[in-house]
This record gives C-alpha cells, structure tokens and sequence, in this order.
C-alpha cells in the first residue's frame, strides 16, 4: 500500500528544522512534576512537551500512570508555556479522552502497536472523532516491519495524513547493552518501503540508560531521521518510571546542542566528483565480469566437447579459498569476498549450462 498523502508533522510555529523534538517525562506524576518540568524544557526551546498518562507496564503491581486527572495538568502547560502537548493512547476510551482534552499529538506504543486488535479499536475511534491529529506509531516489541508497516495502514486507512513512525529498539535475546536492540536495517527498511513517511528515533527506550542518549541519537542524525521524542524529567533519579533512561531538561539542552546535523542535500561538487569515479570503476567491473563470462563459455564448450562435468568442486573451492585470503590481506571481509566469488560463479554455472542446452 503505497501512502501518497502522507504529510509532515506540521503543527503552526513550528521550527521546521531537524530534528523535531518531542520531550517530556515518561510519566505525568503529579502536577508540579508535569509543571516543573515543562516549563524547564520550555527555557530550552523545546516546542513539544510528552507525558504518559496511561502507562502499560509489562508487570502488575507498578505505577500504571494517573488517568484522565492528568489531562487537566496538560491543559496548563500549554497554557503556561505555549507548548504542544502529545501523550501515549491505547484504547478506544484512551483516544478519546485526549481528544477532548485537546491533545496535540497522539503516539502509540510498543506493546499496543504489536497488536492489530488494539491498532483497530484506536484506528476506529480516531475515524469516528475526524480530527485531523497528528499520530506516530512505536514499532512494535518484535523485529516485524510487516505488523510495524500494519500498524500505520490502519491509522492511515482512519485518515490520518499527518503520521509518522518511532524506531524504539526491539525485544531481543541479545541485549548486549542495550534495552531494546536497535536493528537499525528495519527502519532504514521502512524509509525504502515509505519514503515520505516521518522517522523518530527513541533513544530513551533504546538505549534503557541515559548515557546512550546522545549517541543513539547521533546515530539516528547521521541515518537522516526527521526527529526525536526524549525522556526528561526534572528530577530523575526520583521517576516513577524508566528513572535509568531520564535525563533533566538542561542534560537534554547540552546531548542537543551537541549533535551533529547532517546535511541531507546530496549533490555537492566534491561528492559528485568521487561518485562519478565509484560509477566509472563499476563501469569497468561490469566489463570485467562480461569478459569473465566470456571465458566461462569457452570453457563450457570445451567441457561439453570433451564430456566434461560443468560443476567442477575442488576448483571451485580453490578459488573460494584463494580470492578470500587475498581480500583479507586488502582489508576487506573474508565473507564479503566468499559471496561475492559464489554470485560470480553460481551466474557462470549458469552460462556453462546454457552452452549444454543448446
Ligand atoms: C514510553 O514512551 O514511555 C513507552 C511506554 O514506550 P514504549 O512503548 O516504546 O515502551
Ligand atoms: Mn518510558
């Protein structure tokens, strides 16, 4: 399904520069945390305040946020600081609530987008209230860019125009030090597959630890993604969720300042210069490799004349052995080199075949 009406998250006075940022507490707690801690990141010239108000908790028993009360605390920083407001929307009941309570920005989170029940319900009510909100659907907790990509037909399917995705890592048996894996190849997977889609980056979420903060979200500059959505809080070590991965709104000032923005234009003098050299040595190995061919031929009219097998194994290995090794001594991968010996050699088979059949 291509989404050709895709439009960018656009909300009136927005900076239009990337990355957009979206920051905020990982719970509303109370209403002078919420308040605290806006008007912090407020000074920082952050335009889009987040707070869960509902929060899934992979347990019972934790601090499942506080309800529709801490509508009324959104309320007041956007009328306090002029800040745009988003939160966490599950359900049916969820939607609406934020709706009402005129909520700027919808997302939807990991454990809801992994469930195509719950992606409905949500996708039916936001069709049934008509309101132009903007909504950014979390990959769900699997590495699936099918349920992912879904996940987003139904919302846009609701008429939703203004969407957009958050790449938040993923349940992985291998955490190594991150919280959730990164796999960076599906989002980049999901930018092919829907070019004019908005990417976010979650490095909160991924990395689990605030140190990771700023690196991951360099990563995700340098990957061309659009924006990004932090935890910051004005306590941290004090939160009532994710406390590890909250940074306070002067600590996301300065990861902020930091990053290195990366020019998306493409078509500067000097690399059109080293791209027109990549395009004349592929040139000259695609006629290296019909030249290969050639001989692959002559072979193979020799091997049919002399009753000869095509498939000829030592040989084969020999060459598999001998080009890896002498790529490793280049600097480059041994299994780079392997598959890039057995493409040329599965297509000259190929060739030697067709000599049979003629
Ligand atoms: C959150 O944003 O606080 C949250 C619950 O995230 P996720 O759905 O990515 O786990
Ligand atoms: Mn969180």
């Amino acid at each position: 399904m291509d989404m050709k009406d895709l439009q960018p998250i656009l909300l009136p006075g927005l900076d239009s520069t990337r990355p957009l940022i979206i920051a905020g507490p990982c719970s509303a707690e109370t209403e002078e945390q919420v308040l605290t801690t806006a008007h912090a990141l407020a000074r920082e010239g952050i335009q889009i305040f987040r707070a869960g108000i509902w929060k899934p908790r992979t347990k019972p028993g934790g601090f499942e946020g506080v309800g529709e009360p801490g509508m009324a605390w959104l309320r007041r920083v956007k009328a306090e600081t002029g800040m745009y407001t988003a939160t966490e929307v599950a359900t049916r009941a969820h939607v609406e609530a934020a709706l009402r309570a005129e909520i700027d920005l919808l997302w939807i989170g990991a454990r809801t987008a992994a469930n195509p029940f719950a992606m409905q319900e949500i996708a039916d009510a936001l069709a049934e209230a008509g309101r132009d909100v903007p909504v950014l659907v979390k990959n769900p907790v699997s590495p699936d860019l099918e349920l992912w990509i879904g996940a987003l037909e139904r919302i846009y399917n609701a008429g939703i125009r203004r969407l957009g995705a958050i790449h938040r890592g993923f349940t992985w048996v291998d955490k190594s030090i991150y919280r959730n894996f990164p796999f960076w190849t599906l989002p980049i997977e999901l930018q092919r597959r829907i070019p004019n889609l908005p990417l976010f980056c979650d490095p909160s979420h991924i990395g689990g630890k605030r140190e990771l903060i700023a690196p991951l979200a360099q990563q995700a500059m340098d990957l061309g993604f659009d924006g990004l959505i932090v935890e910051a809080h004005c306590a941290p070590d004090t939160a009532w969720s994710d406390k590890a991965q909250q940074v306070a709104p002067e600590t996301l000032a300065f990861i902020l300042r930091n990053l290195i923005i990366r020019d998306m234009n493409t078509t500067t003098e000097s690399l059109n210069e080293l791209r027109r050299e990549i395009d004349q040595l592929d040139d000259e190995l695609l006629d290296l490799l019909t030249r290969r061919m050639a001989v692959s031929v002559k072979i193979g009219n020799y091997k049919r004349d002399h009753n000869l097998s095509v498939l000829q194994s030592q040989r084969y290995e020999d060459i598999l052995a001998r080009r890896a090794r002498q790529a490793v001594e280049r600097g480059m991968d041994r299994e780079f080199m392997r598959s890039v010996m057995q493409a040329i050699h599965e297509e000259s088979i190929r060739q030697q075949m067709r000599v049979l059949e003629e």
